[in-house]
């Protein structure tokens, strides 16, 4: 079986882009506009030159890297991922996806592959919502779905503003339009991305490739209460923002699995105020990401917690929800999807259907194209951790996968 990929080149780019973090020795820790994510894109741009690739950065800083087709006029094959990270992270998520794409591009320079259609590669920004929340943000703009009015709205947590950010990575937040790509304007999007769960490394499998992601959404939530001090406040009458608070987070695993024992619900946030030891808080803000298969599941899901956070407005506490993110399930291409078991099994790799339970840019470029997901083993099923770890042989016939199915579509 031919095996096109080098996987040495393929450990050294995502050994390279690993160093590119504010956080050595303690994972990557790459944020979008950050000192970090200029290094890793200037390395990148130098990649994609080698490779032979065209290349520019988008009014937000997307980078893209073009292979001519003999036909210039036909919309491009997309592959890529994301380049930036969690605080904190691992060296595979984001960035497998993206050498996937530079590596393509070497092995159709390696093979004189010059195909009929474009075919663009890809390093996305701002997909975890490490700095201004979210999330998904790079391709969000990139399809049209964020408006002005949002982005001049957003921050990060000191307080910078998306456009301050911007102009100081040499961008101007009033471009940003000019980054969306119309509907039409990509032939087909594919991405490779770790699994960052256990199925692949159980079953053995090479690669997942995913037949729909899950429907999720997130909240904000803030109640308010009252403060007072803490020796001298008597326990009857106390509106403390935290407790109530407590007394909902805990409740959410039950809730959740009481209507649909495959969806999922996380706290990962919890922010206290006035947040002195010897005061009662005030106010409590925390989040809430709640993930099913389907998007009539999450919203009774929703309903059902909005109806136990009116509980504490009916006690006397403030409740303020506000809805970050809303996304459908989205099924992926069948068109693509074939391409890519074509891809597996043309070098004798066994394959698995799998549902994807974390959002990817895939997601939301299925708005504008056909899009394709592929997954390759996580060691643990972990990751958002410096463990975070796919071994390279096993990347490598990933992105042989990726290869076979992008010379596929863009002939
Ligand atoms: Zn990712």
């Amino acid at each position: 079986m031919t095996f096109h990929v080098n996987e040495k080149r393929v450990q050294a780019m995502i050994e390279d882009i690993a160093a590119f973090t504010a956080s050595p020795g303690k994972g990557t820790t790459r944020l979008t506009y950050s000192p970090q994510h200029r290094d890793a894109l200037d390395y990148l741009q130098g990649r994609m030159q080698e490779a032979g690739l065209a290349t520019r950065i988008d009014a937000v800083g997307n980078l893209f890297g073009r292979l001519e087709g003999s036909d210039p006029s036909l919309a491009p094959v997309l592959v890529g991922s994301h380049i930036d990270s969690v605080p904190n992270g691992g060296a595979f998520d984001g960035p497998a996806g993206v050498v996937a794409g530079i590596e393509t591009a070497f092995c159709l320079r390696d093979q004189g592959i010059r195909p009929r259609r474009p075919v663009e590669f890809v390093a996305m920004i701002e997909e975890e919502g490490g700095r201004f929340g979210g999330g998904l943000l790079g391709s969000r703009i990139l399809t049209g779905q964020v408006g002005a009015n949002t982005l001049g709205g957003m921050s990060d947590a000191r307080g910078i503003t998306l456009g301050q950010a911007m102009e100081g990575f040499g961008l101007n937040l009033a471009d940003a339009p000019a980054a969306v790509i119309p509907k039409g304007g990509i032939h087909a999007f594919l991405e490779l991305h770790i699994e960052q769960g256990p199925v692949l490394e159980r079953t053995g499998d090479a690669v997942g490739i995913v037949t729909s992601i899950v429907a999720l959404s997130q909240f904000e939530v803030r109640i308010t209460g009252s403060a007072g001090h803490a020796g001298t406040t008597p326990m009857p009458g106390r509106r403390d923002a935290l407790v109530a608070s407590a007394g909902v987070i805990a409740g959410l695993p039950e809730l959740c699995h009481g209507i649909d024992p495959r969806a999922v619900v996380t706290v990962g946030q919890l922010e206290v105020q006035p947040g002195g030891a010897n005061v009662i808080p005030d106010a409590a803000t925390f989040s809430i990401d709640m993930r099913a298969p389907d998007a009539a599941t999450v919203k009774r899901i929703k309903t059902a917690i909005r109806a136990r956070l009116s509980l504490l407005g009916d006690a006397g506490f403030g409740v303020n929800v506000a809805e970050l993110l809303s996304v459908p399930e989205t099924p992926m291409s069948d068109e693509i999807r074939e391409r890519l078991i074509a891809g597996a099994e043309g070098c004798g790799l066994a394959w698995r259907d799998m549902p994807s339970g974390a959002g990817h840019d895939a997601m939301v470029l299925s708005r504008i194209a056909p899009v394709g997901l592929i997954f390759v083993p996580s060691r643990g099923g972990i990751s958002h951790t410096p463990e975070e770890w796919t071994d390279y042989d096993q990347l490598a016939r990933g992105i042989e996968v990726v290869f076979r199915a992008t010379k596929s579509l863009a002939e």
